[in-house]
Formats: C-alpha cells, structure tokens, sequence
C-alpha cells in the first residue's frame, strides 16, 4: 500500500532508527537499501531543524526543509504514530504549491503596487485642494492633466489584468476561428501611426493579404498589437519599425523588427515575466505596465506557439513568433 501513494514514507521504531521506507524515499530522501536499515533518520537527514522536530515530538503540525538532495526542492514531513510504538514518517515533495503560493503574493503585492503609484499622484493633488484653496489656474491645468493620466494608468492596468484573467480561463475551443489577419494587420498600423506622430519613425508593414489563420481574434489582436506599440514606445525619434506577416517555410510567420533601446542579455528571459520591466520608471512614462509580453506570451501558448526574443542593447530587437500549418485558412499548402 505504501508503494501505491505518491508519497515518501519511511517507518521508524521509537528511537528514529528506519524499519523500512518505500522507493520514493530512496529516491527523494537519498536513503540506501539496506545499508540504511537500522540507521537513525535523524543522522541521515543532517539538517538540525529536522533532529529538533523528531525529538520534540509534537507532531501536530507537519514540517517543512529545504530538500538537502534536490535543489531548490521543498519537503513537507508529517509524522504519526504507527503500529504500538513506531512512527511513520510521510514525506512530500511542496515545491510547486510554495511556488505558488509565492507567485499569488508577488502578484498581489505588484497589483497593489502599480495601483498605489498612480493613487498616491491623485489623492496628493486632491489634498492640495481642500476646502476653498484652490490652486492658481496654471498649476490647476498641470494637476487636472497629470490626475488624467495616472486615471488612465489605472483604468488600462485594470484592462490589461482582466485581459489577463480572461485568456487564462478561457477555453480551448474558442480558439479556432478563422481570423483575417491582415485586415487586423491594417487597424494596427493605422493606430501605430496615430500613436506615432511625435516620433515620426520609418514604419513598415509588409503583410501577405492572402494570410489568414484560425484563432481567437481579440487574444490575437492583443499579442499583435503589444509588440507594434512596445516597438514604438522603445525605439527613439526617426528610428525604423518594420513589421512582418509572411509565410515562411511553410508556417505563418510575424516579426516585428526595431532599431530602438535594445534589451541587455540578462533581462531577455524575464521580458514575459509579469510586471517585469527593464527600466521601470521609464516604462511607467510610456504608460507600460509590464504586463504586455506576459499576456502575449500566454496567447501564443493557447494557440502552440512561442514567443521568440532577440536584441542587443542600443542596436534594436526583434519580437517574433510563428503559427503551424494547421492553423492556415485557406491556403493552398
Ligand atoms: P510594458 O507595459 O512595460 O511595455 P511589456 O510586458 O510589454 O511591458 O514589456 C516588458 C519590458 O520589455 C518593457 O518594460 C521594456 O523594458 C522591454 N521591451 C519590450 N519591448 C521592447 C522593445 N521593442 N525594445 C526594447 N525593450 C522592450
């Protein structure tokens, strides 16, 4: 019966000696059969918090360690009485719950965070306008149109969350809808352009018309999109954009090609990372949240692709992923 649980479990006598244990705990305590038998668990697990545990023998709550075999591994023990006077140590592997666990407190604490921000900003200006004080005309206009902007922050943070919340409940099935593409493609760059006007950067779409794939058309549209805008928003006045949506080897293939900021070596695997950014207060400027390649990256997983990042500082990046043959609308393969 012990073998059949996905458990590590080792039986002890009174004096923490080991009676037997199954193949787990072979494998996940680094214990040795037979040469163990007999051995005290308390010498073989050499952390002090374990010895303390098992001697004070109260085992109402289990115990957590670091696994000292298995890096980066958490253990949950839990301990109870068995046969007359034996205990049974069960042993389980609490990694990816912790993981969890911390991932849901990160993100509560940058929620929290990126809402403060913009608050603080609000409510600094409202205070300076208590009661009959009202602030001189031309420091009223700045005030009016920084509260603005900070409402706007908030309002497409909490557009990007639920976008977020959204595509991860979604179903699978919704995600096979023939999609026009470069008629998408077209929408897009008439906002890049608007969005452009004080940069004034070289933008080009060189789109195959014919290119239509089946997918979820408003995860689609934010993947797409969140890649032009990055590109303007990270590359300087006058700087090339060049966007692309082309078959190539038999596979839908977009890129989008900048000649901008760039992106240091150490960052480009947590670019997808929520919130993170590489410049934070910089992002904040451009309205970013850091939740942009995230939602990207989610949206290609639900549709079998993967985001494909490469850069180098000052020179420029390119953001580019490919769809599989199956996912082609009416082509002739
Ligand atoms: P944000 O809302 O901050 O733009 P994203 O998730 O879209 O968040 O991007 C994360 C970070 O990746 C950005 O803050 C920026 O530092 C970096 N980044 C994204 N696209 C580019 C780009 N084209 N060039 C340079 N840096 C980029």
């Amino acid at each position: 019966g012990a073998e059949a649980v996905p458990d590590a479990v080792v039986v002890l006598q009174s004096d923490l000696s080991i009676v037997w244990c199954n193949q787990l705990a072979l494998k996940v305590l680094g214990l040795q059969w037979p040469t163990d038998h007999g051995q005290r668990l308390d010498n073989l697990i050499r952390e002090p918090k374990f010895a303390k545990y098992m001697l004070r023998g109260e085992f109402e709550e289990p115990l957590e360690l670091d696994n000292g075999h298995i890096v980066d591994q958490v253990l949950e023990f839990r301990v109870m009485p068995y046969a007359n006077t034996q205990l049974m140590v069960v042993v389980r592997d609490v990694t990816r719950l912790k993981q969890l666990e911390q991932m849901r407190k990160d993100f509560v604490a940058n929620v929290s965070h990126e809402l403060r921000t913009p608050l603080t900003v609000v409510t600094g200006y409202l205070e300076m306008m208590d009661g009959d004080m009202m602030p001189p005309p031309a420091m009223w206009n700045k005030a009016q149109n920084t509260m603005l902007e900070q409402c706007k922050r908030m309002d497409s943070l909490v557009n990007q969350l639920l976008s977020l919340s959204r595509i991860e409940g979604a179903r699978r099935q919704d995600n096979d809808k023939a999609i026009n593409v470069p008629q998408m493609l077209n929408y897009i760059k008439t906002e890049a352009q608007s969005i452009n006007q004080d940069k004034g950067h070289e933008l080009i779409f060189d789109i195959d018309n014919e290119l239509d794939i089946k997918g979820s058309e408003d995860e689609l549209r934010s993947a797409f999109s969140n890649l032009v805008f990055n590109a303007i928003h990270y590359t300087k006045a006058g700087g090339k954009i060049v966007v692309t949506w082309q078959r190539k080897e038999g596979l839908a293939h977009f890129s989008v090609n900048d000649n901008g900021d760039g992106i240091a070596p150490e960052h480009i695997n947590r670019l997808t990372e929520r919130f993170y950014r590489v410049d934070k207060a910089r992002s904040r400027t451009t309205g970013g949240s850091g939740l942009g390649l995230a939602i990207t990256k989610h949206v290609l997983t639900r549709h079998d692709s993967k985001l494909n990042i490469s850069s180098e500082l000052g020179k420029g990046s390119c953001f580019s992923f490919d769809f599989s043959k199956d996912k082609l609308v009416n082509l002739a393969t």
